[in-house]
């Protein structure tokens, strides 16, 4: 599986600093894909995650530190990228807390980082696609975006948003380009638990003093049958193989990644 289909293909992967973007980035790179990589994190782990898309495979690779809270950031940032073949829209944000307790300025981080800058590089990116009549929009969703659970109000809310922004982006675009060029795409992915920094407080919290597997399995005993947690790597590989020219007939979807979550 591993060819390089995607050289002379240009990606965007938000949030690619960490966990499941950084994943993302690195095998559309070990694929050929120029990257442009968005996140935040400190020079060294930026110079980190750049150094490790590279090594990866992707000629080229750029980080660019807009602040996805702020939509004039995401529209230059859109402006630099240019040209754009394919958009990830990883970036994400979390905030357990019951409904009632939920600080506003959360509520308002969350819509925004988690949904509304899907919107806003959707916005600028897709007009392009259609014109070149080939595009890959991946938004990284979860079974949050199927299914709900306590305590994820903002949570819940921005990523079912995102699984209807996704399903009306993906209609806009059914028609564009052709089976030889590959058409434009819009997919959701949504991962049940995966192993990255923004779930490790979540194990830690259900481990109280009984070590991080105890908390591990207690996690996926409440909801994923598998009992296995998802690598990042893992949803990598999905993500680039909707970027093949033979995905054009898969769009409008949010495929669960979930161990059986959403099927009980
Ligand atoms: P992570 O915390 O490892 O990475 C999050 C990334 O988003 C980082 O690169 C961070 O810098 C970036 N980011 C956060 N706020 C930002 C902002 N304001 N501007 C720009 N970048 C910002 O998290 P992850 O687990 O890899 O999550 C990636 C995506 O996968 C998220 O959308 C998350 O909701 C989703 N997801 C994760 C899991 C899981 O179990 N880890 C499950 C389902 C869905």
């Amino acid at each position: 599986m591993n060819d390089r289909f995607l050289e002379g293909r240009i990606a965007l992967v938000t949030g690619a600093t960490s966990g499941i973007g950084l994943a993302v980035a690195e095998a559309l790179g070990a694929a050929g894909a120029a990257l442009h990589i968005n996140g935040l994190g400190s020079a060294a782990e930026v110079q980190a995650a750049l150094e490790a898309v590279r090594a990866a495979g992707a000629p080229a690779a750029v980080h660019h530190a807009a602040d996805l809270r702020d939509p004039a950031a995401i529209g230059a940032m859109m402006r630099a990228v240019g040209a754009l073949d394919i958009l990830v829209n990883n970036a994400g944000i979390q905030h357990a807390a019951p409904l009632a307790e939920m600080p506003d300025e959360r509520w308002d981080a969350l819509i925004a980082v988690n949904l509304s800058a899907c919107f806003h590089t959707m916005k600028a990116a897709l007009p392009g696609m259609a014109a070149r009549g080939f595009g890959r929009v991946v938004n990284i969703a979860s079974v949050h975006g199927l299914v709900a659970s306590v305590n994820k109000a903002p949570y819940v809310a921005a990523k079912h948003g995102l699984v209807g922004l996704s399903k009306v982006a993906a209609l806009e675009m059914a028609g564009k380009g052709s089976r030889e060029s590959g058409g434009v795409t819009v997919n959701c992915l949504c991962p049940g638990w995966v192993e990255t920094p923004l779930s490790e407080p979540q194990i830690e919290a259900r481990a109280g003093g009984a070590g991080r597997d105890s908390g591990i399995r207690a996690l996926l005993a409440e909801k994923q049958p598998s009992l296995r947690m998802t690598l990042p790597s893992e949803i990598a590989a999905l993500a680039v193989w909707l970027c093949r020219r033979e995905a054009h007939n898969l769009s409008g979807a949010a495929l669960p990644v979930d161990g059986g979550w959403t099927a009980q």
